[in-house]
């Protein structure tokens, strides 16, 4: 059994940058989680694949399990974006 295609990943902007840029580390304080957070969604900014990413996270992953930067994307926005996502699909269905 295989997964959703997840090929789009060789192409993303993060490939090769270390994580810690994205999910930050222990004892970071505020001001610096805000500097890390303004790189890593800088980083997003010239992602390719930026709107697969997006789907992948809302689509595969628990709320609880949504962290870090992703898509140029803080964790409380995608949780956000989650729930109309879903709301949506609801709606829809
Ligand atoms: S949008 Fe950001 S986190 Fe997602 S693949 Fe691109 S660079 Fe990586």
């Amino acid at each position: 059994m295989t997964g959703p295609d997840q090929s789009w990943r060789r192409r993303a902007a993060c490939k090769g940058i270390p994580l810690w840029l994205f999910y930050g580390s222990e004892g970071e304080r505020a001001d610096q989680t805000r500097a890390r957070e303004a790189r890593a969604i800088a980083v997003c900014d010239r992602c390719p694949v930026a709107d697969l990413c997006l789907l992948d996270d809302i689509t595969r992953t628990q709320p609880s399990d949504i962290v870090g930067i992703r898509a140029g994307r803080t964790a409380t926005a995608r949780r956000s974006y989650r729930r109309r996502w879903l709301d949506r699909e609801a709606a829809a269905a």
